[in-house]
């Protein structure tokens, strides 16, 4: 399906795939189909591939090549930091929130269920954001037990961005182990893991112009843990099946590209979101905006909260229909606002209003968000 005629605002959801990371792929789909555990030669070349996507990555967020393996992406990899920090390391207690992505808080909440480790939901404060004073007697109350924090970088729906390196050594500073689902932070802000206070990030190829099905995990190199998928001695014993390489190789490619470009493209994006903040204040007075804004809030979200009336409550499907591509929440579950529950524990289930999340992507122009707003305008009129 083309995508030329449509205007996507939806890129915390997916994004397009770079040309140029396509152009990197191609070549390994149609002629480097080696196994890289293979021991011949076509396979160690294939092998030499892989590695050096790792170390590319690694070099790029100031890791060690041991420290990062390649997974299925963003959800395989919370699930395997997770659960296996409770199998391997002893975890009795994790502390959550409300609004991490699924692939987190399902994961909590299955472990919670099962027994393994208790579950423990950090509050929120008004506008969403991590209320620290909480978290703080969470960890007080736990001390000396065995405990992982595991709180997102920032939130795909409301674009809360978390100060990790405050948390990170608060977190640490009680001896517990801490997790960051970065997904929507990697590539779009700049890590130096060597100097971060996280013991795991998961990071995912297509919220970056790479390719769905691929995603990585940093483990620390001072935490051990087991495979989380068992079967095969691949990514050095940490995650059996032989490995994708093809989408590996374009998780690198679309990394080196997003770093080539970074604060222009940042400036970019940053650009197009105050635009359209401003563009619908001037236009829907009555219009507010989810979450935290400025300083703490991800570049490449804007959530937008109409009045709940007829018209605002169709506009998911009446943009649709006029090709713009947007979602209500998060487009990974239903898609739909009521369904979203961020939007529930951000608003303690009293939300009255007709989300929209816009999200950006260098891609994105000033053009398309006057064609949005014109739209918008008569869609709502
Ligand atoms: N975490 C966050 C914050 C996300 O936005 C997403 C994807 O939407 C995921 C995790 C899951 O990543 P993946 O699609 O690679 O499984």
């Amino acid at each position: 399906m083309s995508t030329n005629t449509r205007i996507y605002f939806d890129n915390a959801a997916t994004t397009d795939i770079d040309p140029l990371v396509a152009e990197a792929m191609i070549p390994l789909i149609k002629e480097g189909f080696g196994n890289p555990s293979s021991i011949y030669s076509y396979g160690r070349e294939i092998k030499s591939v892989l590695e050096g996507a790792r170390k590319s990555v690694a070099q790029l967020i100031g890791a060690n090549p041991g420290e990062i393996f390649f997974t299925s992406g963003g959800t395989e990899s919370a699930n395997m930091i997770i659960r296996r920090s409770v199998y391997d390391l002893g975890v009795k207690h994790i502390i959550s929130s409300p609004i991490e992505h699924h692939c987190v808080t399902h994961t909590v909440e299955d472990i919670d269920r099962l027994g393994h480790a208790k579950a423990h939901w950090v509050a929120l404060l008004e506008d969403g954001s991590i209320d620290l004073v909480d978290l703080e007697n969470k960890l007080k109350g736990l001390k000396g037990e065995k405990t992982i924090v595991t709180l997102m970088h920032a939130n795909n729906e409301i674009g809360n961005l978390l100060d990790i390196e405050k948390v990170g050594a608060l977190v640490h500073s009680y001896d517990a182990l801490f997790h960051s689902d970065t997904v929507q932070t990697i590539a779009h802000y700049k890590f130096n893991l060597k100097e971060m206070p996280v013991d795991f990030i998961t990071g995912s190829g297509h919220k970056f112009h790479g390719p769905k099905g691929v995603g990585i995990v940093y483990i620390s190199d001072k935490v051990k843990i087991n495979p989380f998928i068992t079967g095969g001695g691949q990514e050095r014993n940490m995650r059996a099946g032989t490995e994708n390489v093809y989408g590996i190789v374009g998780f690198a490619k679309a990394m080196e590209i997003a770093y080539a470009k970074f604060e222009e493209e940042k400036a970019h994006i940053v650009s197009i979101k105050e635009y359209m903040r401003d563009q619908l204040k001037q236009n829907f007075p009555e219009i507010s905006f989810n979450g935290n804004q400025g300083e703490w809030s991800l570049y490449t979200v804007l959530s937008t909260a109409f009045p709940k009336n007829e018209k605002s409550e169709m506009l998911l499907y009446t943009l649709d229909m006029a090709g713009i591509c947007v979602s209500g929440g998060s487009a990974c579950s239903s898609g739909a606002s009521a369904g979203s529950h961020v939007i529930q524990a951000l608003y303690k289930g009293q939300a009255n209003q007709s989300t929209i999340r816009f999200s950006f992507s260098k891609n994105n122009t000033k053009e398309q968000v006057d064609i949005v707003i014109t739209k918008l305008k008569e869609l709502l009129a």
